[in-house]
């Protein structure tokens, strides 16, 4: 989470309180106005309480205009009932929640048969947080297989693993964290992701494994996997280094499955060890959930495995955190009965309709020039033409944010910094509709926007977050 300081004047600060609130103090008629930044001495009616925290948070932003985030923002009100109803089970606790780890393990079988796992007997997987828990869970066991069969250089050889140097954050972390090298393969003139020859030959003896990403965060592109195993299996044949590949299905791996049928992304590659997704973004539950998977039990190492039986049972688990909320789980579990597979199918076509509609109509502006197309992940990416000299997509994201919306402006990794994007990614609930409004407030802003003597967006990075 963000790392954030104390306050300095927390002597000072405090909430204001609507005088009208007060009344339901029982001892002194007024609340008084209770300190923002150090706990209050005294209780506050819940009234009063929840008032205030409502009052607060309706400044946060309207999620349905957000372009920015893959996350689910919208699930229907039996979701939200059965959230409710499993917000005090903690999923850890397997034992108390037997009805809760079942439907666990059920998405994790559905998981292992969408992702054509050999043998779907075998495969073994688990929920986490979100794709960053269940990436440095794969990346983990990535570097536990090669240490064990490197027992002669680990740990005096450093591992390294290999990926394009557009990864999410996620991979940078795992790296940080476990102490891997990362080593990247840079963008190249048009192309935006990872290249399978370019990648084959940053490998060598001490690569734990190479990551493939179904669904670029940067501009929604499916890097090629087929293709990178094939380079890895002759680079076997070469040398007899026999690499695994990852792949980062984060938003991907609950879109090409429905989407793109014919796309051999998955465990139908023998040299595909593990997959994860975020069940919080095209998985269509509300945020706090993933899911790690791995095609057998060789690819993760028993020993990474803990059963702990402090809570009863002898559940084995693997995870970072200790106690999580089972609601999500629940949801995803909900989400996959709900819909099956004719009904993801549809769900993510329409908001794969969405993009590709969104993205013709806004090149027919002729302001913009699209990297992406909407055609793989929803999502895509666009600058502007080369002939716009008085904008860039900065003052383009900073005015959009006058209508609500919430489209991130940001520069290309290495070999193409030059380049600055705007990104859109499109989920369910943004619909036709509101694309139609998306268009006729970007149209209606261009005059303005060419009649600037030149970008006036000075602060680049304050004017647009970038939400992977
Ligand atoms: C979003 C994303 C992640 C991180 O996922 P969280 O669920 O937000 O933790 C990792 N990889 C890719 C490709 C992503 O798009």
């Amino acid at each position: 989470m963000a790392l954030h300081k104390g306050s300095e004047r927390h002597d000072v600060r405090t909430v204001s309180v609507n005088p009208f609130y007060g009344e339901a103090n029982p001892v002194g008629g007024m609340t008084e106005a209770p300190p923002t930044h150090r706990l209050p001495d005294a209780p506050l009616p819940p009234s009063t309480a929840y008032q205030l925290v409502h009052d607060e948070l309706m400044l946060d932003g309207n999620a349905r205009l957000n372009l920015a985030t893959f996350v689910t923002t919208w699930m229907e009100p039996q979701a939200g009932v059965l959230m409710t109803e499993c917000r005090d089970k903690n999923m850890i606790d397997k034992d108390e929640y037997p009805r809760t780890a079942e439907l666990e393990r059920r998405c994790v079988a559905m998981l292992a048969d969408l992702w054509n796992a050999p043998d779907p007997a075998a495969a073994v997987g688990c929920s986490t947080t979100g794709s960053s828990e269940a990436c440095m869970l794969a990346g983990m066991a990535l570097k536990r297989r090669w240490a064990k069969r490197n027992a002669d250089r680990y740990p005096s050889e450093r591992p390294n693993l290999v990926m394009g140097i557009n990864v999410q954050v996620c991979w940078e972390k795992f790296c940080n964290f476990w102490e891997v090298d990362a080593r990247l393969v840079p963008m190249e003139g048009e192309r935006f992701h990872l290249d399978p020859q370019a990648a084959v030959e940053l490998c060598d003896e001490n690569t734990i494994g190479v990551v493939g990403i179904l669904g670029s965060t940067f501009d929604g592109s499916y890097e090629p996997i087929a293709d990178l195993c094939a380079a890895l299996d002759a680079l076997q044949e070469r040398t007899g280094l026999d690499i695994p590949v990852h792949v980062d299905g984060a938003s991907g791996g609950m879109v090409a499955p429905f989407l793109d049928e014919d796309l051999v992304w998955d465990f139908r590659l023998p040299r595909v060890a593990s997959i994860n997704c975020s069940g919080h973004k095209y998985g269509l539950v509300y945020p706090g959930v993933g899911w790690a998977l791995w095609r057998d039990r060789e690819a993760l190492p028993d020993e990474l495995v803990f059963r702990v039986n402090y809570l009863g049972g002898e559940m084995p688990t693997f995870a970072l955190n200790f106690s999580r909320p089972g609601a999500q789980v629940v949801a995803q579990y909900y989400t996959f009965l709900r819909l099956g597979r004719e009904g993801f199918r549809a769900v993510q076509q329409s908001t794969r309709d969405v993009a590709r509609s969104l993205a013709d109509r806004i090149a027919a502006l002729g302001d913009f020039r699209l990297l992406t197309r909407g055609d793989e992940l929803p999502v895509f990416a666009l600058t502007t033409a080369d002939d716009i000299t008085s904008y860039d997509v900065f003052d383009v994201s900073r005015r959009l944010r006058e209508g609500g919306w919430l489209v991130p402006a940001y520069t290309f990794p290495a070999h193409r910094e030059d380049l600055s994007v705007l990104r859109i990614v499109c989920r369910n609930g943004f619909s036709h509709d509101l694309a139609d409004l998306f268009v006729d407030d970007l149209t209606r802003l261009l005059p303005e926007l060419r009649r600037q003597p030149h970008p006036l967006t000075r602060d680049k990075g304050a004017a647009t977050g970038f939400h992977h």
